[in-house]
C-alpha cells in the first residue's frame, strides 16, 4: 500500500487490492520507516527480488560490486512493454544526449515518442538513513498502486531506481544501529568510514572517479541517459523540514542554462506537491551552494542530465525526536512567512516516517512533473547538446592540448582516462605528439569546468565546500588551451582514441607511476637505488622489470647505480586511524594503496601501546584537530572502546617513536598536534588572524621548492601546486633545526585557482618542513598533500619520507 493509502483508506481494502505483490512489511517485518527499525541493504535487495519476482513491472540489473564486494542491483521501473524495450529507449536517450547526426526535426520526432528514463536513488550518505530506507516502499508503489498518477508515471517514464547508492553504507549503518538501539549508545556516531575509504566524500568524486561506486554510477547513467538525476540527502537546514533547489549562488557558468531552469522549476514543484500533501518547511537557497562540481547529484549537470539533490531533515537514525518552537534560531522562532519559506514547519515530532513521506512525495512531484513535460525535456538534452557543440565551434578555447612529453607524462594519461569515463571524446594529434581534446564536442562544458582556473565571484555569503580544484594544476599536467579557430587539415589529422597506449616515460623521481614501479620491484625482491631524480634497479628479472614498467606507462633509462650509493629501503609505514572516522585517513589510505606502499593502520590502542619504533619508521597522522587525536569520542557518547584518544601517554609514545628515529609525517591541521606535542620551535603564522583578514576554504596555491635535490622533495616541480584547505602556514623560531622543505611565495599571491582573502598572509611563510628531534624526524606539510586523491601534483611530499 502507498503511504497516501494508509492514510485515507483502511489497511484491509489495500492490501486485497493488490494480494499477489508482497508488501515491504510481508517480507521485512516491519514497514520502511518504523520507529527503531533499519533496513539493511541485503534486506532491501531480498525484498527487489521478491517483488522483481511477483511482478513484469520490475527488471533488476546488476552494475557491479561495491568497494566491499556487494553485487549491486539497481531496479527499472515501468509498463512491461516499456520494460521489453528498454535497450531501444536507452538508444534513444543516447542519441539526443549525444546530438550529433540528429537533425532538429528527428530530434522533436524521437522525444515524442521516447518513454524517458529517470534516475531516483536511495542516497549515498549512508547515515542519511531515510535515503535508503523510503526507496522500498516507492518501489513496491511503483511497481504495485493502481492510482492513476502511478499509471501515468509506468505509462510514459521508465524509472531508473537505485534504491541504495551506497550498498556497503546502508549495512554499515544498519548493523551500528542495531547493536545500539535501546542502550544509552543509541544514537551515537559510527567510528568507521561508511564508505571503506572515504564515508561523506562519496559525494565529493563525482569528476574524479576514484571510487568504484562513482565509477558504476557514471558508466551506468552514460548507458541510460536519463533525463533527471535525483539524490536524497538529510540534512536539512533547521528548522526546514526539506531543502530544495533553487540552490544559493554561486553557479558554474560552464553549465547550460537550461539544465539551471528546470532544476529551479522542479525544485518549486517539488515544494508545492509537498504544500499539496500537508507538508510543510520546504526551504530553499540557503547554506547549500553546488559551485564545487564533484557532487555526483550535480555533475550530470554537466553532461545535460538535470541532475541535483534535496536536504530532508534528520534527527539520528531512526529515533524519533520531539522539536519545541524554542529550539528554533531565534530569527525562525516567530514562525513568520518567507517567499521562499512560506510554510513555515511549526515543530513537534520529527521521525523517520515523516522523512520517509518527504522523500516518497517529492520523488512523486518529479516522476509526475516529469510525466507532464517529459518530450520538452527530452528535447532539451537534446538542445543542450547541440548548443554547446555550437558555441565551441565559434569561441575558445577551441581544444586543449596535453603533450605526450611532460614531466609527469603518466598522470597526465591518467586524467586523460578519467575524462575518458565521463564520456568526453580524445584524439591523438602526431604533430605536436599530444592528446587534443575538441571543445566541440556535447560535454565540452565539463572540460572547461575542472581545466580552466576557477574565478569564485565576490563573496555573499561563506562558500560551502572547496572554490578552486583545476585538474591540469593539481595533477601537475601540462596543458594548453587552444584559442584559434583549429585548421581542416588539423581536425582531419586527428586520431581518436578511447584507452592510452604506447605510453613510456622515463622512470625516474618525477612521475608517480615510478613509485608504484619502485614498490612493485621491492616486493618481487630487486634492488632499487636514488641518484638524485635517477632511479637504477638489480636484482630483478628483466622480463619482471619490463613489465611492471610497462603496465606503469614506464619505459627503463641506462641510470647506474653510483659506487657510493645504497640501496633504499621501504619503511614500515604506521597510518593513524582514530575512532572519530577521518575521511582524509580513508583518502590517505587509498592513495597509499594505489602506490602500493604497505602500511598497518595504528588505532589509539596501538599508539598507547608503544614499542612503535620496534615495528615502524613513518608514521603518518591525517588532517585532524590536536583535541580529536589525544581525546577521541568523548567517553559516555560511544560504546567504551570507542571512547578517548591517544591521550598523554600516546603523545609520550610518539615522542619516544621520533626520538629512536623514526620519522612523523603530519598533514595539515595535524602539524599543530605535533608542534604543541614535541614542542618544536615553529609556529602558526595564521593563528591569530580573523575571518576578516583571511579565508580559505579550499583552493589551489602555489609552493616554491627550496631544494629539489633535498631527497624529501626529490621529483617534485620547483613550483607546485597544492590544496590549501583552513590548514596552518609555519614560521619557525629560534632553536629551530631541520630543513625548510617549501615555501609560499614571498612577493605575490600564492593563488591559482579559486577563492583565497588575504593572500598577502601566506606570502613568504612556511608550507612544508622538516623538523629534527632526537635522532628522528617530524615532517610538517601545512596542506592536505592527497586531497581527495586528486593531488597527484603533490604526492611526492609524502612518498619521499617512505624510503631510507
Ligand atoms: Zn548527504
Amino acid at each position: 500500500m502507498t503511504y497516501r493509502k494508509l492514510i485515507t483508506t483502511s489497511l484491509l481494502l489495500a492490501t486485497a487490492a493488490l494480494a499477489q505483490i508482497p508488501t515491504p512489511e510481508s517480507v521485512l517485518g516491519h514497514k520502511p520507516g518504523d520507529d527503531f527499525y533499519l533496513a539493511t541493504y541485503e534486506d532491501a535487495l531480498g525484498y527487489f527480488r521478491k517483488l522483481a519476482v511477483a511482478s513484469k513491472r520490475i527488471k533488476l540489473v546488476n552494475v557491479g560490486k561495491t568497494t566491499q564486494g556487494r553485487d549491486w542491483f539497481i531496479a527499472f521501473i515501468s509498463d512491461p512493454e516499456n520494460l521489453a524495450q528498454l535497450d531501444h529507449y536507452k538508444d534513444i536517450s543516447r542519441r539526443l544526449a549525444i546530438s550529433r547526426g540528429v537533425t532538429d526535426e528527428q530530434a522533436h520526432a524521437l522525444a515524442k515518442q521516447t518513454k524517458p528514463i529517470i534516475h531516483i536513488d536511495g542516497g549515498l550518505h549512508a547515515s542519511e538513513v531515510a535515503n535508503h530506507q523510503h526507496t522500498i516502499q516507492l518501489g513496491h508503489d511503483l511497481v504495485a498502486s493502481e492510482e492513476p498518477d502511478f499509471k501515468n508515471i509506468r505509462q510514459n517514464l521508465i524509472v531508473e531506481l537505485w534504491f541504495s547508492i551506497n550498498p556497503d553504507g546502508q549495512t554499515i549503518v544498519a548493523d551500528w544501529y542495531r547493536q545500539n538501539v535501546g542502550t544509552p549508545y543509541e544514537v551515537s556516531p559510527i567510528p568507521e568510514l561508511y564508505q571503506e575509504y572515504v564515508g561523506h566524500d562519496n559525494n565529493r568524486d563525482g569528476y574524479m572517479l576514484n571510487m568504484i561506486e562513482s565509477r558504476a554510477i557514471t558508466k551506468a547513467t552514460l548507458d541510460t541517459e536519463p533525463l533527471v538525476f535525483y539524490t536524497q540527502h538529510q540534512t536539512a537546514p533547521f528548522p526546514g523540514r526539506i531543502y530544495l533547489p533553487p540552490f544559493a549562488d554561486p553557479i558554474s557558468g560552464n553549465m547550460h542554462p537550461l539544465m539551471l531552469r528546470w532544476l529551479n522549476l522542479i525544485g518549486m514543484s517539488i515544494a508545492q506537491h509537498l504544500d499539496d500533501h500537508g507538508l510543510t518547511g520546504s526551504m530553499h537557497q540557503e547554506t547549500f551552494d553546488v559551485w564545487y562540481p564533484g557532487y555526483i547529484d550535480n555533475i550530470g549537470n554537466f553532461r545535460h542530465t538535470i541532475s541535483f539533490f534535496t536536504e530532508t531533515a534528520l534527527y539520528r537514525y531512526a529515533t524519533p525526536h520531539f522539536y519545541t518552537v524554542d529550539e528554533f534560531p531565534a530569527v525562525r522562532q516567530g514562525l513568520g512567512t518567507e517567499m521562499l519559506y512560506s510554510s513555515p514547519w511549526k515543530g513537534g515530532w520529527w521521525r523517520l516516517a515523516d522523512a520517509c513521506r518527504y522523500m516518497y512525495e517529492a520523488d512523486m512531484a518529479v516522476l509526475n512533473l516529469s510525466t507532464k513535460y517529459r518530450e520538452q525535456m527530452a528535447y532539451n538534452k537534446y538542445r543542450a547538446a547541440r548548443d554547446t557543440i555550437e558555441k565551441f565551434e565559434k569561441e575558445p578555447p577551441f581544444a586543449y592540448e596535453i603533450p605526450r612529453e611532460q614531466h609527469d607524462a603518466p598522470t597526465a594519461a591518467l586524467l586523460l582516462e578519467k575524462l575518458m569515463l565521463h564520456g568526453i571524446e580524445v584524439h591523438q594529434s602526431s604533430k605536436p605528439d599530444a592528446w587534443v581534446i575538441e571543445m566541440n564536442q556535447p560535454f565540452a562544458g565539463l572540460v572547461k569546468e575542472l581545466f580552466e582556473p576557477q574565478v569564485y565571484p565576490t563573496l555573499s555569503q561563506r562558500p560551502y565546500d572547496v572554490t578552486g580544484w583545476t585538474l591540469p594544476y593539481q595533477m601537475g599536467v601540462e596543458v594548453h588551451a587552444v584559442t584559434t579557430p583549429l585548421s581542416k587539415q588539423y581536425r582531419d589529422s586527428l586520431q581518436p582514441i578511447k584507452e592510452i597506449k604506447g605510453l613510456a616515460a622515463p622512470f625516474n623521481r618525477g612521475t608517480n607511476a615510478s613509485y608504484r614501479a619502485i614498490n612493485e620491484i621491492l616486493a618481487a625482491k630487486g634492488s632499487v637505488t636514488f641518484s638524485g631524480n635517477d632511479i637504477a634497479t638489480s636484482g630483478i628479472d628483466k622480463g619482471k622489470l619490463d613489465s611492471i614498467l610497462t603496465e606503469n606507462h614506464l619505459r627503463a633509462t641506462d641510470a647506474k647505480a653510483g659506487d657510493s650509493a645504497k640501496p633504499i629501503k621501504g619503511q614500515r609505514i604506521g597510518l593513524y586511524r582514530s575512532w572519530v572516522a577521518s575521511m582524509d585517513e580513508g583518502w590517505t589510505r587509498w592513495v597509499l594503496e594505489q602506490s602500493k606502499f604497505p602500511y598497518t593502520n595504528l588505532y589509539n590502542a596501538d599508539i598507547r601501546g608503544g614499542h612503535l619504533r620496534d615495528h615502524y619508521d613513518v608514521i603518518v597522522i591525517p588532517d585532524m584537530a590536536e583535541r580529536q587525536i589525544l581525546e577521541g569520542h568523548r567517553p559516555g557518547t560511544i560504546p567504551e572502546r570507542y571512547a578517548g584518544g591517544i591521550g598523554e601517554e600516546g603523545a609520550q609514545e610518539l615522542r619516544d617513536f621520533v626520538t629512536d628515529g623514526g620519522t612523523l609525517i603530519a598533514f595539515n591541521n595535524a602539524s599543530m598536534f605535533a608542534v604543541n606535542q614535541f614542542k618544536l620551535p615553529v609556529e602558526n603564522a595564521l593563528a591569530t588572524v580573523r575571518p576578516d583578514q583571511f579565508f580559505c576554504s579550499g583552493c589551489l596555491v602555489n609552493v616554491h621548492i627550496e631544494d629539489t635535490k633535498n631527497a624529501l622533495t626529490t621529483g617534485l616541480a620547483a613550483d607546485t601546486t597544492v590544496m590549501f584547505e583552513r590548514g596552518p602556514a609555519f614560521d619557525t623560531k629560534t632553536g629551530f633545526k631541520g630543513t625548510v622543505l617549501a615555501r609560499y611565495p614571498r612577493d605575490h599571491s600564492p593563488l591559482r585557482s579559486g577563492y583565497l582573502a588575504g593572500p598577502d598572509r601566506l606570502e613568504g611563510k612556511i608550507a612544508a618542513l622538516s623538523a629534527e628531534y632526537g635522532k628522528g624526524h617530524v615532517l610538517l606539510l601545512g596542506f592536505k598533500p592527497q586531497w581527495r586523491g586528486q593531488s597527484h601534483a603533490a604526492y611526492k611530499f609524502f612518498f619521499n619520507a617512505f624510503y631510507q
